[in-house]
C-alpha cells in the first residue's frame, strides 16, 4: 500500500527555506534569456501519447521506456511530458507562429516527467529551463543558442563546466553512416541488448545512446559520425566551432555525443559538470522536427537545462545565492484591543507593500519577539495597553540599533514606519 507521508519515488518536495533558490535560478534563466529576445512559451503537462512517439521518436529509450501513459476516461492515450520540444513545436503550429517574425525565440520552465531508476541528478518529475529557435539555419543561431545555456551558467557562477560538440549530419549523410553503423554492429548482433537488436535496422544510431553495459562496450569501436559528413554539413560544423571561437567559448569535440532523442540533425551539445560528470543541459539543432509534426520546413534547435542537476552544482561549488526573503516589520499586540489594533496597521502598511506580519495565536510578547527574531524581522513594534493609550508605539530594529516613537493612526503610522524602514532594503518572496 501507498505511504501516505511520502511521495512517490523520484519526486522532490522543495521547502521555503530551499525555493528562493530555485527562484533565483529561476528569475537568472528568465533575464538572461529576456537579453538573447527569447519569449516564454507555456504549454500543457500533458500531450496525446502520438505527439512524443513521432516529436521524439519511437526508437528512444523515453519513448521505449520512460513515458507516463496512460488513458483518459475518454480512452484517448495521453502522456505526461518527458520534455518540451515536442510540444513547443505543437503549439507554435497550432497557433500560426510559424507565419509571424522568424527567427522565433522561446524559452519555458517546465516539469517533466520520465520513468527512471532514480539516483542522483536522476528523478521521475524533474525541472528544465528549455530554449527553442526556429526559422535560422545557419551557424550563428547554433552559436547564439549555446551563448544562452552558457550565458545562464556564467551568471548563475557555476564554473567547470565542459562543452561537449559535436555534429550528428543530415538525412543525407546519415544513409551513409547508418550503414556503416549496420555493418558494424551487424558483425556483433548476438551480443546486443534486445532493444537495440531492434535498434540495427530502425536507428542504429540510437545503439550508439544505450546504457546497457555490453552494448556501450561494443559503441566504443564503432564508426564515427563526423567522417560520414557531406560537405554542407562539414561546412556548418566549421563555422559553428569558429564563432564559438570567435564568442571565447572553450569546447571539446566529442564524436560520440549523439544525444538520446531522435530529432537532432547537424550540431550536438552537452555541458558537462567535469567534477561529478553530471550533464545539466543538452541540446541541438533539429531541421527535420517542425515538418516531421506536420508543419511547413522550419529549421530549429534548442536546448533543455535540469535544474535539478544545475543547483546540485551550485551547492557543491558554493554558488551565492541571495538571502531568502525577510519580514520588515513585525507588530506583537499583548492583550485582544491591541490585537484589533495590531491587525489594523498590518494591513495598512501591507497595502504600502511592506512585508509585515502580526501575531495570530495569542502569544505572549516574549513568544512573539522570539518568534520574529528566528524569522529575521528588521523592525518590531509591541502595542500593550500603555502604547494604545497614548496612541503611539516604539519602531524598534531588531538588530538592536536604533528606536523611534512611532503614531498609531494609521495614516500617520504608514507615513512614520515607510520613512524609518525606507533605507532597509526588502526583499520580495
Ligand atoms: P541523460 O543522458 O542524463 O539521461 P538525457 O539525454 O536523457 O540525459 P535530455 O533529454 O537532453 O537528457 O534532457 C536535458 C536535460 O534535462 C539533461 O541534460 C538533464 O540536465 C536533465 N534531465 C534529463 N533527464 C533527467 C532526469 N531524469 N532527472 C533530472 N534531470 C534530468
Ligand atoms: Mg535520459
Amino acid at each position: 500500500m501507498a505511504n501516505l507521508l511520502h511521495a512517490p519515488r523520484g519526486t522532490l518536495d522543495v521547502t521555503p527555506d530551499q525555493t528562493y533558490k530555485w527562484r533565483h535560478v529561476e528569475q537568472t534563466a528568465r533575464s538572461v534569456a529576456a537579453r538573447f529576445g527569447f519569449e516564454e512559451i507555456r504549454f500543457p503537462t500533458f500531450e496525446y501519447t502520438e505527439l512524443f512517439a513521432r516529436g521524439v521518436g519511437d526508437t528512444t529509450d523515453v519513448v521505449q521506456k520512460e513515458m507516463y501513459t496512460f488513458e483518459d476516461r475518454g480512452g484517448r492515450s495521453i502522456t505526461l511530458r518527458p520534455e518540451g520540444t515536442a510540444s513547443t513545436v505543437r503549439a507554435l503550429l497550432q497557433n500560426g507562429m510559424a507565419g509571424g517574425p522568424l527567427p522565433l525565440k522561446l524559452f519555458y520552465l517546465i516539469s517533466c516527467f520520465r520513468g527512471e531508476r532514480p539516483q542522483a541528478g536522476r528523478l521521475r518529475e524533474f525541472h528544465q529551463f528549455g530554449a527553442e529557435l526556429f526559422g535560422a539555419a545557419g551557424a550563428a543561431a547554433d552559436v547564439e543558442l549555446i551563448e544562452l545555456a552558457g550565458s545562464i551558467l556564467k551568471t548563475l557562477g557555476v564554473t567547470g563546466l565542459r562543452l561537449e560538440l559535436n555534429s550528428i549530419g543530415c538525412p543525407e549523410c546519415r544513409k551513409q553512416y547508418h550503414a556503416a553503423l549496420r555493418d558494424y554492429f551487424k558483425a556483433r548482433e548476438s551480443e546486443l541488448c534486445e532493444d537495440c537488436k531492434g535498434r540495427l535496422e530502425r536507428n542504429p544510431m540510437r545503439i550508439l545512446d544505450c546504457k546497457v553495459p555490453a552494448c556501450k562496450e561494443i559503441a566504443k569501436d564503432a564508426p564515427l559520425v563526423l567522417d560520414y559528413l557531406c560537405e554542407d554539413c562539414k561546412a556548418h560544423f566549421e563555422e559553428v566551432k569558429a564563432r564559438l571561437d570567435d564568442a571565447g567559448q572553450a569546447f571539446v569535440i566529442n564524436p560520440r555525443t549523439v544525444r538520446g532523442l531522435d530529432y537532432y540533425t547537424r550540431t550536438v551539445f552537452e555541458f558537462v559538470d567535469e567534477a561529478q560528470g553530471l550533464t545539466v543541459c543538452g541540446g541541438g539543432r533539429y531541421d527535420g522536427l517542425v515538418s516531421q509534426l506536420g508543419g511547413p520546413s522550419l529549421p530549429g534547435l534548442g536546448f533543455g537545462m535540469g535544474l535539478e542537476r544545475l543547483l546540485i552544482l551550485m551547492e557543491a561549488q558554493g554558488c551565492t545565492f541571495p538571502s531568502a526573503p525577510r519580514g520588515l516589520v513585525y507588530i506583537a499586540p499583548l492583550g485582544a484591543q491591541a490585537s484589533l489594533k495590531a491587525a489594523a496597521l498590518t494591513r495598512t502598511l501591507r497595502e504600502a507593500g511592506i512585508a509585515v506580519e502580526t501575531d495570530l495565536v495569542a502569544r505572549s510578547v516574549k513568544a512573539q519577539m522570539k518568534y520574529a527574531d528566528k524569522q529575521g524581522f528588521a523592525y518590531s513594534v509591541v502595542i500593550g495597553d500603555a502604547e494604545l493609550e497614548k496612541d503611539e508605539a516604539t519602531l524598534k530594529s531588531m538588530r538592536g540599533d536604533g528606536a523611534q516613537v512611532v503614531p498609531l493612526t494609521p495614516d500617520a503610522f504608514r507615513t512614520a514606519v515607510c520613512a524609518a524602514t525606507a533605507q532597509t532594503k526588502q526583499e520580495e518572496g
